[in-house]
């Protein structure tokens, strides 16, 4: 997949959370990296710190909801780094709400951001994809986009569409070379984990752990590693799949004895 050539590589929601791990990650296998997020300039500054450590890295401002900004931001990294091997779609928002509490700006948005952020990431990288001869791709889904949950009506929908596009790039593009995967995590302690917790209407983090047979959340830096795993050759025959890392929570019904 990855020629013989510096892979290059995208991420989108790279300036935090699961994104930035990915991309500390891909810079420290030695891909040039680009790092999209509509927080500009977190982006740059994790750029500048890859630069500082002997690495390449770019960085852009840019709405993965809005086509043109994501055309933009990686024909640019094609540009910069040569071409394009590795896109992972990790810039997402958590919304909640049921379909009646949910405001219908916030359903669309949810929808834009989590579904078609992924679809365009998708169509504006897959032609510098197929120019290279090959390469992978990598949505980050969610336990929710395998079950539902209360009152994340709209994330869950989005994320169940996730994996759909998936499977659909896998078949579409998996005879050119192109593997397409999904990452589904359950809880992982980000900034978007934070602020969904400090929620009044939100449980505390302890009666999410609870239902976690390993007992915490896990470390953006572990869904990294499933990401790097994705996206190397080591996963040459994977396609099409969704990976679950939730330390067991959708294994079956668990719930640990109150500490
Ligand atoms: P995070 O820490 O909030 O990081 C997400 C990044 O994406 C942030 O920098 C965010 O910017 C950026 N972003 C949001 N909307 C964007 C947009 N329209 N265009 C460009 N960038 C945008 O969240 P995370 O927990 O790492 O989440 C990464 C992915 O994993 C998401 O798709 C999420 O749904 C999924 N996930 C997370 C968990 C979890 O428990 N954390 C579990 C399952 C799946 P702002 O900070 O400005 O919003």
């Amino acid at each position: 997949m990855v020629s013989s050539k510096q892979e290059s590589a995208v991420v989108t929601g790279a300036a935090s959370g699961i994104g930035r791990e990915a991309a500390l990650a891909l810079a420290r296998r030695g891909a040039a990296v680009a790092l999209l997020d509509r927080d500009g300039a977190k982006a740059r500054a994790l750029a500048d710190e890859i630069v500082r450590a002997g690495g390449r890295a770019i960085a852009a401002t840019a709405d993965v909801a809005d086509s043109a900004q994501v055309k933009a931001a990686i024909d640019a990294a094609v540009t910069a780094h040569e071409g394009l091997d590795t896109v992972v779609a990790a810039a997402g928002i958590a919304l909640t709400g049921s379909v009646l509490q949910m405001a219908e700006a916030d359903w669309h948005r949810t929808i834009a951001v989590n579904l078609t952020g992924p679809y365009l990431t998708a169509r504006h990288a897959m032609p510098h994809l197929l120019e290279r001869g090959g390469g992978s791709y990598v949505a980050i889904s969610s336990d929710a986009g395998i079950r539902g949950s209360m009152g994340f009506a709209a994330y869950c929908a989005s994320k169940h569409a996730v994996v759909g596009l998936v499977r659909c790039l896998a078949l579409d593009h998996g005879h050119q070379g192109i593997r397409s995967n999904a990452v589904c995590p359950s809880f992982v302690d980000t900034p978007m984990a934070d602020q969904l917790l400090a929620d009044d209407n939100v449980p505390e983090k302890s009666f999410y752990e609870r239902r976690v047979p390993l007992g915490r959340f896990a470390q953006a830096a572990e869904v990294a590693r499933v990401i790097l795993h994705l996206t190397s050759a080591e996963a040459s025959y994977t396609n099409g799949m969704f990976y679950v890392i939730d330390g067991g929570t959708t294994a079956g019904t668990y719930t640990a004895a109150p500490a």
